[in-house]
C-alpha cells in the first residue's frame, strides 16, 4: 500500500528512487586532563585538525559545478570563514591551556557556548545559524577523532540516483551529495528558508525537508516518489502511482527543453503586449546566469551582500568598482542597484549595524531608516552608485520607504552627492532614475504620492506580505498565514500598479511572487508589465507570459480578486491558470 507522508516543499520536481540513509552519527566526545608536559603537543593536534578541516572544505568548494549559482559557493565560505575566525581557532586554544583538557572537549566547550547565544536571539533566521557553529565544529571533532569521513565525502557511485534522507544535511553535503548524481533527497529538520532549502532550489535537486521523523517511517531501500512541489513523499508507490509521476517527470523534462529555446526570445504575450523580464541577483558573480537567461537586464541587485561576513564595509571606491563591474558586464542593459538593505534578519559588522537586539527587528531600525540615521555609511554608497551611472544604464532603487518625507530625505542627500561629485570631476549620469521599493502597506497605500516624485516603482512582495499578514517571513511557525493570494495583499499591488499607470511611471514586481509561475497569469491580469525574477525561474515565468493573452486575463483575475475565502480565491487561480472562463 502506498503511503504519503507530508514535509514541506524545498524544492520543486520530482524524484523517484530508493532511500539512502546518510547517518551522520552522534560523535562520542568526552574529556580527559592532559598533563602539563602535553599541553603544547595537544594545541598542535587542534590547529593540525582545523588545518585538515580547512583543506577538506576546500576541496569541497572547488567541486561545485561552474554553473551554480554563487549563493551556494557563499554557504561553504562562510564555513571557511567560520574557521578563521577566533571564536573557534583561538577560544578552543585558550580553554585547552586553562583547563588542560583534550581538544575535542574545549571544542565541545566552545561550541555550546556559541550555540547559547544564537539560540537566545530573538530573530528566527539568526537562530538557524547556530547550525553552522555546530556543522563546523562537528568537521573538526570528526578529524580529532580519527572519525572516517562521512562516507559521501567519498566517491561512492551507489549513491547515484538514490534518495537521499537524513536528519540534516550541511551546504557542504548537499553539493557532494548532488556530486554523487543523487536524484533528490529528504530532511528531517529544517524550514523552507533553511540553507538546505536554498540550495536544493538552486541545485534543482528536488527536496522535501522538515518531514519530523521520518526515519521511523523509511528504510533503506525503499522505493519512494518525491513529490518536492507538494512537499510530499510517497512511499512504496503502486505501479498506477509511479506511472503518474514518470509522466510528470517526462512533461517537466520537456517543458525544459522548450524553455531552453526561449533564450534571447522577446517576452511577449500572445495578444503583442510587450512584458520587461528582468532578473534578480546578489552578487557580482551572479551576473553570469542573469547573461546565460538573457534577462533584460537586473531589476534588483541586494547590495547589502557586498557588507556582509567582513569586519571593514566596503568604501566608496571598493562599491563603485563593483557595481561598475556589473554595469560593464550588463552590456547596455539597465541595472537596478538597491541602496543598503540591512537590519531585521539580515545584519553586518557584528550586529553594530542592523537592530537584531531590538524588541521588533522588522519594525525597527531597518533599510532606508538605518542609512538615513548613518550618513557615513549611506553617502559613500550614492556617490558609488552615481559614479558607476556614467558606465551603463543605472536605476536606484531605494528600500522599505514608508512616508514622502524619507523620499524627499533620499533625493536631497542624493543632490547633495551630485553637487559634490561634480565639484570633485567625477562623471555620473545626471538624469540617473530613482524609484521606491513598494513593501510596506504604508507606501502601497501612498503609491500616487510616491510616483509623483519618483520614476519607478518596484512591489517587494516578500517583505509586503509579512508587513500586511503581519506574519514574519522567516518564521515556520506563523508561515502557514503568509498568503500571496490575501485579498489585502492583492488590492495593495492592484493599488500600486494602478497608481503608477494614473502617474504614467513604471511599476516592477521583485519580490519572490514575480518569480513563482503560479502567479505569472494572475499579475498579468492585474496589469502587472514588469517582472524581476531569481535567474533560475526566468525561462518558466517567460514561457507562461508568452502562452498567455494578457487581455483576456484581466476579467479572470478580478474574479480572484474578488473571491473571499482562500478555497474560492485557489479555484479561481486554477481556473485562470488553466485558461477557463
Ligand atoms: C521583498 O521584500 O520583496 C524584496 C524583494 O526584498 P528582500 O527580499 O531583499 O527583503
Ligand atoms: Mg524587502
Amino acid at each position: 500500500m502506498t503511503i504519503a507522508l507530508q514535509g514541506i516543499c524545498a524544492s520543486k520536481g520530482v524524484a523517484i528512487g530508493h532511500i539512502y540513509i546518510v547517518d551522520r552519527g552522534q560523535l562520542d566526545v568526552n574529556e580527559y586532563l592532559l598533563a602539563a608536559k602535553d599541553v603544547d603537543a595537544e594545541v598542535a593536534r587542534f590547529l593540525d585538525a582545523v588545518g585538515i578541516a580547512r583543506n577538506d572544505l576546500r576541496a569541497v568548494r572547488e567541486r561545485i559545478p561552474a554553473d551554480t549559482s554563487a549563493d551556494i559557493a557563499a554557504f561553504i565560505d562562510t564555513h571557511l570563514l567560520m574557521l578563521e575566525d577566533s571564536a573557534l581557532t583561538k577560544a578552543p586554544i585558550q580553554l585547552i591551556c586553562a583547563r588542560r583538557c583534550n581538544a575535542e572537549w574545549a571544542l565541545k566547550l566552545q561550541r555550546d557556548a556559541l550555540v547559547s547565544v544564537f539560540e537566545e536571539m530573538d530573530d528566527p533566521y539568526l537562530r538557524t545559524r547556530k547550525d553552522d557553529v555546530e556543522h563546523v565544529v562537528a568537521r573538526i571533532q570528526r578529524i580529532l577523532l580519527r572519525q572516517d569521513k562521512l562516507y559521501h565525502e567519498k566517491p561512492d557511485s551507489r549513491l547515484a540516483g538514490q534518495v537521499v534522507l537524513a536528519d540534516d544535511l550541511t551546504p557542504a553535503d548537499t553539493v557532494l551529495l548532488l556530486h554523487q548524481g543523487i536524484a533528490g533527497f529528504i530532511t528531517e529538520y529544517g524550514g523552507p528558508t533553511s540553507h538546505t532549502a536554498i540550495l536544493g532550489r538552486s541545485l534543482g535537486i528536488p527536496a522535501v525537508v522538515g518531514l519530523h521523523q521520518a526515519r521511523l517511517y523509511l528504510r533503506s531501500g525503499d522505493m519512494v516518489v518525491v513529490d518536492g512541489r507538494a512537499g510530499a513523499v510517497l512511499v512504496d508507490p503502486d505501479e498506477h502511482t509511479l506511472q503518474h509521476y514518470r509522466d510528470r517527470q517526462q512533461h517537466i523534462k520537456d517543458q525544459h527543453a522548450l524553455r531552453d529555446k526561449l533564450r534571447g526570445a522577446p517576452t511577449r504575450t500572445l495578444d503583442g503586449t510587450d512584458i520587461v523580464l528582468q532578473a534578480n541577483i546578489e552578487l557580482p558573480e551572479d551576473v553570469d546566469t542573469v547573461l546565460d537567461v538573457s534577462a533584460d537586464g537586473v531589476g534588483l541587485y541586494r547590495t547589502e551582500f557586498l557588507f556582509m561576513n567582513r569586519d571593514e564595509m566596503p568604501g566608496e571606491e571598493e562599491q563603485y568598482q563593483t557595481y561598475r563591474n556589473v554595469v560593464e558586464a550588463l552590456g547596455g542593459a539597465p541595472v537596478t542597484l538597491r541602496t543598503l538593505d540591512m537590519g531585521a534578519d539580515k545584519t553586518i559588522d557584528g550586529g553594530r549595524y542592523g537592530s537584531s537586539w531590538c524588541s521588533n527587528p522588522a519594525l525597527g531600525l531597518r533599510a532606508v531608516r538605518l542609512c538615513l540615521s548613518e550618513p557615513a555609511l549611506f553617502r559613500p554608497q550614492l556617490r558609488a552608485i552615481l559614479r558607476a551611472s556614467q558606465h551603463g544604464p543605472v536605476r536606484l532603487l531605494v528600500p522599505m520607504l514608508s512616508n514622502t518625507e524619507e523620499v524627499g530625505q533620499v533625493l536631497q542627500l542624493l543632490a547633495e552627492c551630485r553637487r559634490e561629485l561634480q565639484r570633485d570631476g567625477h562623471a555620473f549620469d545626471a538624469g540617473m532614475p530613482v524609484g521606491a521599493m513598494v513593501e510596506v502597506p504604508a507606501a502601497a497605500l501612498c503609491a500616487d504620492l510616491f510616483a509623483r516624485q519618483l520614476d519607478f516603482l518596484s512591489i517587494g512582495t516578500n517583505d509586503l506580505i509579512q508587513y500586511t499578514i503581519a506574519t514574519d517571513r522567516v518564521d515556520d511557525e506563523v508561515n502557514y498565514l503568509y498568503d500571496p493570494l490575501h485579498p489585502a495583499v492583492l488590492r495593495l499591488i492592484k493599488m500600486t500598479i494602478k497608481a503608477g499607470e494614473s502617474a504614467g511611471v513604471s511599476v516592477s514586481m521583485c519580490g519572490e511572487m514575480a518569480g513563482n509561475a503560479r502567479y505569472t497569469r494572475l499579475l498579468l491580469g492585474m496589469g502587472l508589465r514588469e517582472f524581476s525574477v531569481p535567474p533560475n525561474t526566468l525561462l518558466e515565468i517567460k514561457q507562461v507570459i508568452n502562452s498567455s493573452d494578457a487581455a483576456a486575463l484581466g476579467r479572470m483575475a478580478q474574479r480572484v480578486l474578488r473571491a473571499g475565502d482562500w478555497s474560492k480565491r485557489a479555484a479561481a487561480l486554477d481556473r485562470l491558470n488553466s485558461g477557463g472562463g
